[in-house]
């Protein structure tokens, strides 16, 4: 199905390019590749005296269309000024100018990219491939500054959905977008438990590349969790399909003369030499996207492995990946029945301090997801009525406003609480224990936990909660807010003490910052608004991360729980990890990738300037 153009339904369009590039078979007429190169090459050598960190080397970039061509990739190449510019962004506070987009039309395609580029990047080292999928990343983890391969123009096909005895399974291309597999998935009363709230913009295969959660990975973990198996063009150009295996299958497998082999008995050597260091760094946090997740290879052990206990899944490691050790082309994932018959708690919190014991009684009692948004997300929603108007049919609208103003007026007597919580419960919760018997265990002191019985009230709280992230831009409409701090995670038990903390930071630097997220996780999305085009802010956002991820780190938290490392954590990955474990890190992502041919900078081996690379626009 070929993308045409994507809108957000939280209020506005994406910054995603939505131009398809011409393909092969479209008669083009373009300046020949030798004529435009040597004003190009010109013009890029000035650049590389300008910039410090990232090499810019044109020449192969300026013969890629020829190399590309002559190799038989027939999908899209560009470098149009509009299309570089356009790719220039995703939704994180960063711009890195692409010199080259292409468009694979097939899993052939990727493969002739990535043949090309591995042979070509020994005679021009600043060669490399990043995969883009729908470009909603907050990191950056799509941007680069050589080749852009974008995966959603055409690798978006979604399979059939095959419901066997105990579980239901579909495939897709990496490329298919959440909520066109959503549609399909509703159709068998089944949906994909780590739905992201960016649901409704993002694909599924950028999704497992990011290994993204939402608000259900509470309880079913993240995107990585509900990989069957994957298509991985790795760096020979060929396509594996990867997936747990057996001892006996490990075994046969590592006999076989081939990359993907190479690859898993080296992997395999490198986790059973280093498996304490590796347990030592595994994150304490639920949630965690940070690095590549050695400890999920063999999370039994490698003694219990060689007993035949357990599989060896190196989709756990290449879900998160970030493109930086090879590209997916298809993916078979489980689904769930979507839940019934569900149960919503809300918990309104007045004083700060009571948020995480809160948060902990209602764990106890196995939600689905439990959610929060702060003070100032309700105010924004109050001030803000109109915002809900295309989200919601008209007597919808009317009705969850009412609900709104009544809640805040007669139930909270005007006073917006601290943290309004959400408890989702299911059935069997319900069914063993009344709710109202739930809600009273929940509630102590001032903190009174009830039981929404009416919908409208229930969706009111859920429209706040899904346009939190959106709402945030209404404190004032001249800034951004910035995706940088967006991502840590402390154990629940932690939250009140460590969210205290963050709003102290957050008046010591005298910004404002709405707040939501996963409570139940103890995962906290915050995003200060910022100027973008004041010149003291790649400074202010350098300080600021520096200062709030060793906050969460001293509060046995992590600074990536869902959103992945891209260009903006992975230089500050060392406070969360040993040394030790980052060379780890680099050994694994040089197994799978030793000539850097993806994604380079990301994950590893940061070579983008934060304060450098800070986009300059609003
Ligand atoms: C309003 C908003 C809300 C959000 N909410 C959430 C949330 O609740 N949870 C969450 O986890 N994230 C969230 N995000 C971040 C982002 O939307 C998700 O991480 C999403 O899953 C990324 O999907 P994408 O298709 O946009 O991928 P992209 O941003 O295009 O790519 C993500 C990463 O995957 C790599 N990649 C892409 N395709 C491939 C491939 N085929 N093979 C290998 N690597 C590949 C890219 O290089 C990049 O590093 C949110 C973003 C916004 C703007």
């Amino acid at each position: 199905m070929p993308r045409s153009s994507v809108t957000t339904k939280r209020g506005g369009s994406t910054k995603r390019p939505v131009k398809k590039v011409a393909t092969k078979k479209t008669t083009r007429k373009k300046t020949p590749i030798k004529k435009a190169s040597a004003v190009l090459i010109k013009q890029a050598s000035k650049k590389v005296q300008k910039t410090d960190g990232i090499k810019r080397n044109p020449l192969g970039h300026l013969l890629l269309e020829k190399m590309l061509r002559e190799a038989g990739f027939r999908g899209g190449i560009s470098t149009k000024k509009e299309l570089l510019e356009a790719y220039s962004y995703d939704e994180s506070i960063f711009s890195v100018r692409p010199q080259v987009v292409i468009q694979p039309k097939n899993r052939k395609d990727v493969e002739i990219a990535t043949s090309v580029v591995a042979e070509q990047t020994k005679r021009f080292s600043s060669l490399s491939l990043t995969p883009r999928a729908a470009g909603t990343g907050l990191g950056g983890g799509s941007l680069t500054d050589s080749i852009v391969i974008d995966v959603c123009a055409h690798l978006n096909k979604i399979g059939d959905i095959v419901e066997k005895k105990d579980k239901i399974i579909f495939t897709c291309e990496p490329g298919a977008m959440w909520k066109n597999v959503e549609k399909k998935l509703k159709e068998h009363n089944a949906y994909l438990p780590p739905y992201p709230a960016s649901k409704d913009i993002c694909s599924v295969g950028g999704s497992v590349a990011n290994n993204a959660a939402g608000p259900d990975s509470l309880r079913h973990g993240h995107c990585a969790d509900w990989v069957e198996s994957m298509d991985v063009v790795l760096h020979d150009g060929h396509t594996y399909t990867i997936k747990p295996l057996t001892l006996r299958e490990f075994k046969m497998l590592i006999k076989q003369d081939h990359e993907y082999a190479r690859i898993a008995k080296q992997i395999f050597e490198l986790i059973s030499k280093n498996e304490k260091e590796i347990k030592k760094n595994k994150p304490e946090t639920k949630k965690n996207s940070a690095g590549y997740p050695l400890w999920s290879v063999m999370p039994q052990g490698i003694a219990k492995f060689k007993k035949g206990e357990g599989t060896f899944d190196l989709t756990r490691l290449i879900s998160g990946s970030q493109g930086t050790v090879g590209i997916i082309t298809n993916l078979t994932m489980r689904a769930l029945p979507i839940p019934k018959n569900t149960t919503l708690i809300a918990i309104p919190i007045f004083n700060l301090e009571d948020a995480a014991d809160s948060i902990v009684k209602a764990l106890k009692f196995n939600p689905i997801n439990v959610e929060v948004f702060d003070s100032l997300t309700f105010d924004l929603a109050l001030q803000n009525p109109s915002f809900f108007k295309d989200r919601l049919s008209t007597s919808m609208y009317y009705k969850v406003m009412l609900s709104m103003y009544t809640t805040y007026h007669v139930r909270f007597r005007r006073k917006t609480p601290e943290f309004t919580v959400l408890v989702t419960l299911d059935e069997e919760t319900t069914n063993r224990t009344e709710p109202f018997t739930i809600s009273q265990k929940i509630s102590s002191g001032k903190v009174k936990a009830r039981v929404v019985s009416s919908p409208v009230e229930s969706e009111m709280y859920w429209q706040i909660r899904r346009a939190s992230y959106t709402l945030s831009k209404f404190q004032d409409t001249s800034k951004r807010p910035a995706a940088f701090l967006e991502d840590m995670t402390v154990p629940p038990e932690n939250l009140s003490k460590f969210f205290i903390k963050i709003k102290a930071l957050l008046k010591e630097f005298n910004v404002t910052a709405a707040v939501h997220g996963h409570g139940g996780n103890g995962h906290f999305h915050f995003y200060p608004l910022l100027d973008f085009t004041n010149k003291t802010t790649p400074a202010l956002v350098e300080k600021m991360a520096e200062k709030f991820f060793s906050t969460a780190v001293k509060f046995h938290g992590n600074i990536c729980g869902e959103h992945n490392d891209g260009i903006i954590r992975t230089p500050h990955l060392n406070k969360m990890f040993t040394n030790k474990m980052l060379d780890l890190f680099k050994q694994a992502e040089h197994l799978f990738d030793p000539d850097d041919i993806f994604n380079p900078g990301k994950k590893v081996n940061p070579r983008f300037d934060i304060k450098e690379t800070i986009r300059t626009k609003n």
